[in-house]
């Protein structure tokens, strides 16, 4: 049985970030509010000044009290931040309700002779995943359990509203986001789905759907659900091998939809949607480095549209692989340029703040979140360098 908000009973306050416009006028009706106040509400909570419900002056206290009851402000409890590159990456381990924790990554690039100013913001679709891939911290410690589409979209509030120093600091919907931290995005499709709706949302933080990427392991159902509903946003897939037998050893879904079937489904997406499909690729030395997985790679993705971003591997303590030598990540870059492929090789962010998916919480597991958090934000920051 649901209430009048299409919410389970049983589940704690709603966050106001996940309600549908529609829903938030059926409330705002059954107390007898006027229509506009539910553009109020949609602009003032995604202002990038707002902390709490008290801060939308615009509406009247007995308004402010009544959503202050009715609805939870955000669905992160508590943030722990670090901060490296000189303020350039961001980290933060976000506690949920209940006490499941994710991560997301601010990354800001300054404007170069080739390219302007940029800021993306990485976000969790899961707590843990269940893929498993041997080199990732994520899939090591297992799954937890899906987000909700509020769990996803308070990860960019987060970063919207700067917590101190490092928040966006740009106007809503000027920046890039990427489903490319703890999870399987297409795992949670719905819920993904759904988040992206109400991240492109006009009347919210408005983010194009082009500045929108998602990244899959290989569901190839979810891809092609994609081109179906979300044909304007960026597909990613996190190939890492050119072989099965390599690819299922490192990303172990390969072996439900096989390197041949997840090419295909991101080929129709490309042709269908008539956007570029990035391939994730990590180096690790010696195992899918070679001028073998180069070529073969080559072969994959040449001719249509298609990028190659080439990732050191960032390593996970205890790892029994480190990531390849540069020099050897430039030869097979150089492969794959020759065999007409366009490709690009990641910088290293965040190293030093273990900024890897899922490195920062495997090292706060079974931890309070550490530093003093500000009653209001929730948010306790460090900088690390
Ligand atoms: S790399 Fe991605 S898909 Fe693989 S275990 Fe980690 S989070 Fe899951």
């Amino acid at each position: 049985m649901t209430d009048q908000l299409g919410l389970e009973p049983a589940e704690p306050k709603p966050a106001i970030s996940q309600l549908s416009a529609p829903s938030l006028a059926t409330w705002l009706e059954a107390r007898g509010e006027p229509a506009y106040r539910l553009h109020q509400i949609a602009g003032g909570i995604h202002r990038s000044q707002t902390r709490s419900f008290d801060d939308l002056r615009e509406l009247p206290g007995g308004l402010r009290a009544a959503l202050e009851r009715a609805f939870r402000f955000s669905s992160i409890e508590r943030s722990h931040v670090l901060t490296a590159d000189g303020g350039l990456t961001a980290k933060a381990v976000h506690e949920l309700a209940d006490g499941q924790r994710v991560e997301s990554v601010l990354m800001r690039y300054p404007a170069t002779r080739r390219s302007a100013a940029r800021t993306t913001i990485c976000i969790s679709s899961q707590a843990g995943c269940a893929v498993g891939c041997p080199f990732c911290a994520t899939g090591q410690a297992g799954f937890g359990r899906q987000l909700t589409p509020a769990e996803i979209v308070d990860q960019v509030l987060h970063w919207h509203r700067p917590p101190g120093t490092s928040g966006v600091g740009e106007p809503r919907g000027h920046y890039n986001v990427v489903f490319m931290g703890m999870g399987e995005p297409l795992n949670n499709a719905d819920r993904v789905f759904e988040a992206t709706r109400l991240l492109n949302d006009p009347a919210r933080l408005g983010i194009g759907a082009r500045h929108i990427t998602i990244s899959t392991s290989g569901v190839v159902p979810g891809i092609d659900r994609m081109l179906d509903e979300l044909p304007q946003v960026n597909l990613a897939v996190s190939l890492h091998a050119a072989t099965d037998a390599l690819r299922s050893e490192l990303v172990p879904i390969n072996r439900r939809w096989p390197i041949g079937a997840v090419v295909d489904a991101a080929r129709r997406f490309a042709s269908a949607s008539g956007r570029r499909v990035s391939f994730e690729y990590v180096m690790i030395d010696g195992l899918n480095d070679t001028p073998e997985q180069a070529a073969q790679l080559a072969r994959l993705t040449a001719g249509w549209m298609s990028h190659v971003n080439l990732i050191p591997l960032n390593p996970t303590p205890g790892s029994r692989w480190s990531g390849s030598p540069r020099t050897v990540i430039e030869r097979f870059a150089r492969a794959l340029r020759d065999g007409r492929v366009p490709v690009t090789i990641r910088d290293t962010r965040g190293r030093e703040i273990e900024a890897a998916c899922g490195q920062l919480h495997a090292q706060l597991a079974g931890r309070p979140l550490p530093g003093r958090h500000d009653a209001t934000s929730g948010v306790a920051q460090v900088t690390v360098a």
